[in-house]
């Protein structure tokens, strides 16, 4: 399959993990205890796709120039997570009292389709550099995108939205992840621009969203799947590459 084409499906299976993870929780009764092992095999494989692939093929097509971007990225989402955003993490929301003021929770949801925009300019770039690299890039996405349209849902949910609303929510960040994919396939000429870019906001989505939720959990088996996170990678590389 054409390598657009295959992102294009591929950012569209991404976008309705989104908008699953955002059913689970307005349909009260769906079991969500299993979420928290995405987060945490996700932070795992994620650190290694873009250390180990993302970076090193980042500097192969645009020389170290590249490191920049990397680092620009990883800023990017730290300003609109963590900065024009005055609480967010990963996870369910359940501090009401930090969404009192309506604009809060819209504060979230833009900070949110930035990250997921990146997403998608991750997948397609990596499908444009080489099947390999789309493929785990696409992986490392997915584990991550049921718990991202998860968050969402909550988070507005605590703002007092209908449940209609918050679900929607989830739909956007899906819409703004393919949108992603479009742009790259768009301007696939500029992939050395975009998957430095991809791979430093890759970089801060694992350690920096969802390390910090694994280390919430006691005990010591959600902090061990992290390792088999990274292993997953050396096994699909030994195996597939
Ligand atoms: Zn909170
Ligand atoms: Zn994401």
């Amino acid at each position: 399959m054409h390598p657009i084409a295959l992102s294009i499906l591929l950012g569209l299976t991404a976008a309705v993990a989104n908008v699953f993870g955002g059913a689970i929780i307005v349909q009260k009764h769906w079991d969500r205890s299993y979420l928290r092992y995405f987060v945490a095999l996700g932070a795992g494989f994620m650190l290694a796709t873009s250390i180990i692939e993302m970076i090193p093929a980042s500097l192969e097509i645009r020389g170290r120039s590249a490191a920049f971007l990397v680092l620009l990225g990883y800023l990017i989402i730290h300003f609109f997570e963590h900065t024009v955003t005055p609480h967010f993490h990963f996870g369910e929301e359940t501090h009401r009292d930090e969404f009192l003021d309506i604009h809060k929770s819209y504060s979230v949801l833009f900070g949110l389709v930035i990250h997921t925009f990146f997403d998608g300019i991750a997948i397609a770039s990596g499908f444009i550099v080489s099947n390999w690299l789309g493929w785990i890039i696409f992986l490392a996405v997915f584990l991550h995108k049921i718990p991202e349209g998860f968050t969402i849902t909550s988070v507005m949910l605590a703002s007092g939205k209908s449940r209609g609303t918050s679900w929607a929510s989830s739909v956007a960040l899906g819409a703004a992840t393919v949108a992603g994919v479009l742009t790259m396939a768009v301007f696939r000429h500029q992939v050395s621009f975009g998957l430095p870019l991809a791979a430093g906001v890759t970089i801060y989505v694992a350690a920096s969203d969802l390390i910090p939720e694994v280390n919430k959990e006691p005990g010591v088996r959600m902090a061990l799947l992290v390792f088999i996170g990274v292993g997953c990678l050396f096994l699909l590389d030994h195996f597939f590459h």
